[in-house]
């Protein structure tokens, strides 16, 4: 229902981006780009092949300053004079497609990017429940066989809480997660974390093992996103930032407090799209992967940021 209504508003905007981007910084948030068929991603995100994602970069530094994370903090402390607005590139969920594809990408333009990963996943230990019910989609799909009484909408509906059942459902279609792990590596290993590290990138926490949040009581919130903070630290990554798995919808200001009193956190990052949040120091990105080009995507974002202004609603008030 939002995506339909964002692409109509879209129609309206203009491609003076420049000036009707409503915020002074852009946040977009991406997880993979390839050019190539990953059956653990294909039936969940909409990933960008190079062509796509590499259009995507060269819109953006047309409108906006790509920055790092210390010139977005300085920015933020008025310590970081720009011409144009600025954007901190994002990824989620540490794939290794940000190794093979989109570093050396980023390289070449000289843009830097943080990756907020799960450390449950780094080195190919387990699979995200998501890129579980991914695989499963994907074999109902390609058997051909209609006899099998697994639905795909009964496998989407299964949840962080009874995730257990995706397991049991892959041994009955004969889906073998760890070789698909072993043979296909979808995630980061901790060699190259170091080495994008060195290379200047930024590798974050994204929670330990990728909940939804208000799903989770607050104990249960703090203590995944603590474990995964703890990790960032004792490995040297970037420990001043943090991005909710999914969303931070639901989240109340008592996690936002507690964690921000215990944790050196300089900001946490929601996917709301073009938002302002409640707690200032949680900001919203947009997601890219929503199937449209950057161009088609701001426009959107946009045009749902001035009705939500007009409704008074641009803002998440967290209680
Ligand atoms: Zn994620």
């Amino acid at each position: 229902m939002k995506q339909k209504l964002i692409n109509f508003l879209a129609t309206f905007e203009k491609e003076n981006i420049e000036k009707s981007f409503p915020l002074n910084y852009c946040l977009p948030v991406y997880h993979c780009v390839s050019d190539e068929n990953l059956p653990h991603l294909s039936h969940i995100i909409k990933y960008k092949n190079v062509r796509q994602f590499e259009n995507d970069l060269d819109y953006f530094s047309r409108y906006f300053q790509f920055v790092n994370w210390d010139e977005f903090k300085d920015f933020f402390k008025g310590n970081f004079k720009v011409k144009k607005k600025i954007a901190l590139l994002t990824f989620d969920d540490g794939f290794r497609e940000f190794y093979d594809v989109v570093a050396p990408i980023l390289e070449r333009k000289g843009i830097y990017a943080i990756n907020f990963i799960n450390p449950a996943f780094i080195n190919n230990k387990d699979l995200m429940f998501r890129s579980k019910e991914s695989l499963i989609i994907d074999k109902i799909r390609n058997s051909g066989t209609t006899n099998n009484n697994i639905k795909i909408e009964e496998v989407s509906k299964i949840n962080y809480r009874n995730k257990s059942q995706l397991d049991q459902i892959a041994e009955e279609l004969e889906i073998d997660f760890s070789l698909y792990l072993k043979k296909q590596k979808p995630y980061l290993d901790f060699d190259q974390l170091k080495n994008l590290t060195a290379r200047g990138f930024g590798i974050s926490a994204h929670s330990w093992d990728h909940p939804l949040y208000w799903e989770l009581a607050l104990e249960e919130q703090l203590e995944n996103t603590i474990k995964s903070l703890n990790y960032i630290k004792e490995n040297n990554f970037l420990a001043d930032s943090f991005a909710f798995p999914f969303t931070d919808f639901g989240v109340k200001n008592d996690f936002f407090e507690s964690l921000f009193k215990n944790e050196p956190l300089s900001y946490s990052f929601g996917c709301a799209g073009i938002k302002v949040d409640s707690f200032s120091k949680n900001l919203q990105r947009i997601p890219m992967e929503t199937g449209g080009s950057a161009s088609q995507t701001l426009r959107s974002e946009i045009g749902y940021f001035k009705l939500k202004k007009l409704l008074n609603k641009n803002t998440i008030i967290r209680k």
